[in-house]
């Protein structure tokens, strides 16, 4: 068992680049976590895979966060030494055991903010993952399964209060961009105390969008207006590429509509789309499988 987790989540070592100079790296295989890393050497981390990761974790960001990879060098696999890579933040895309498996501890590690959906507060103190439903008859059963073998994948280490002086999360209720008159990204502008995260740098331009569907919590991360980062809003591991339904889901018309939303709201620069399970997706293909469902599920 231990060995077939080990596959899920092995170091990984795809990458990459907008046009900005902006770097994707993906950390962890199938149950993928990735860092978005900017050309001033600052980074955030966006999910943090399974518990049981945490070793390859550690890994990739010991590779990635203490060595810079020169975009004019990848064919020839050079690595250059530049100053060590911060960690302003961890972002999650949703509270799942696949993805905060490792919050607490790299935010701990990093002393570094969480980003994540408003409504999570409780759930990231409790550390408590409440799964959604199967979408289709073999996840239900799945599901059922799990349930029956008493697989654990409801809870997580929680966050400690007192760590980031407890206040180790930003709660977001609304799509976000990067406020550019500023030398801090706005996550959240509250009427009560303002709420920064430390800008990537001038170059790097982040954007996140609430996507539900597959929980009603999901968030995706968009990065120069190129590469999206959707977490579980879809899948791409099936052979063929025909169904990148999310095997789970509390909303499918949900799903179905943020996939929408992605679209219309990133413009046509944004080609490549990251799912947290399987292999990235082309706009164009996301673009197909929308007009192909999108009238077909109803609530
Ligand atoms: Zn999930």
């Amino acid at each position: 068992m231990l060995k077939y987790q080990q596959l899920l989540t092995k170091p990984h070592q795809k990458q990459w680049h907008t046009t900005r100079q902006t770097r994707v790296v993906q950390l962890t295989s199938l149950w993928q976590s990735f860092a978005v890393i900017s050309p001033q050497s600052r980074a955030v981390i966006f999910d943090t895979s399974a518990a049981h990761a945490l070793n390859h974790i550690e890994q990739s960001l010991k590779h990635y966060l203490n060595t810079h990879t020169d975009r004019a060098n990848d064919n020839s696999r050079v690595h250059l030494e530049s100053p060590p890579v911060k960690v302003v933040a961890i972002i999650l895309s949703h509270m799942h055991f696949d993805h905060a498996g490792n919050i607490a501890r790299l935010a701990q590690r990093y002393n570094c903010p969480i980003i994540a959906h408003a409504s999570l507060h409780n759930a990231l103190l409790k550390g408590i993952c409440t799964m959604p439903q199967g979408a289709n008859p073999l996840t239900r059963f799945m599901l059922r399964l799990s349930q029956l073998l008493k697989i654990n994948t409801s809870t997580v280490q929680s966050i400690d209060p007192h760590i980031n002086d407890g206040v180790a999360f930003l709660g977001i209720d609304n799509d976000i961009e990067r406020d550019n008159e500023d030398i801090s990204t706005v996550i959240k502008r509250h009427p009560e105390p303002l709420i920064f995260l430390p800008a990537l740098g001038e170059h790097t331009h982040l954007k996140i969008l609430l996507t539900p569907g597959h929980t009603d919590a999901s968030l995706s991360l968009i990065i120069d207006d190129e590469i999206a980062l959707v977490g579980d809003l879809f899948v791409n591991y099936l052979p063929f590429k025909r169904h990148i339904f999310p095997p789970f889901c509390n909303d499918k018309s949900a799903v179905i509509e943020s996939w929408h939303k992605l679209l219309i709201k990133t413009p046509e620069t944004c080609q490549l789309f990251l799912p947290a399970h399987g292999n990235l997706l082309s706009r164009r293909s996301l673009q197909m499988h929308y007009e192909r469902l999108q009238n077909k599920i109803v609530r």
